[in-house]
């Protein structure tokens, strides 16, 4: 009869291009992962937190470029964190893109908040007070 799934693409190119590179993407971090994980020691390289076999799911591979298409055999793109971790590493870089990240930046936006203005604002009203450099 007319069926249920009609019109929801079932099967379709799309759907297994798609299914196709969730697998790539699955087997590709089993395969670094794997690697990593026999390179370097089962330790944080944050917190220095360990790992047995026991929660070895907790840890994971970070890359230091965060290029997750760069995987030297070496290993030196990757890094093991803990989960808490490599959480922490990647809202820095989402910071460090949308900010620029640098503390000077960050200084620099301190000045333009709106203490700056409440400042001259309590100056005004005060008619000139003469005493707030103490
Ligand atoms: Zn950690
Ligand atoms: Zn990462």
């Amino acid at each position: 009869m007319a069926g249920s799934d009609k019109g929801l693409g079932k099967g379709s190119a799309a759907d297994k291009a798609l299914d196709a590179q969730r697998r790539y993407i699955a087997e590709r971090e089993r395969g670094y992962r794997e690697q990593a994980l026999k390179l370097y020691p089962w330790i944080c390289g944050r917190c220095a937190r360990e790992f047995t076999r026991a929660n070895l799911r907790e840890l994971t591979v970070h890359h230091v470029n965060h290029d997750h298409d760069c995987n030297p055999v070496d290993g030196s793109n990757w890094e093991l964190l803990c989960l808490y971790c490599h959480d922490e590493e990647h809202s820095k870089f989402a910071n460090f893109i949308r900010y620029g990240g640098t503390t000077e930046n960050k200084k620099q936006a301190a000045t333009h908040n709106p203490f700056a203005g409440l400042r001259d604002a309590l100056k005004g009203s005060q008619g000139g007070g003469s005493n707030d450099q103490a």
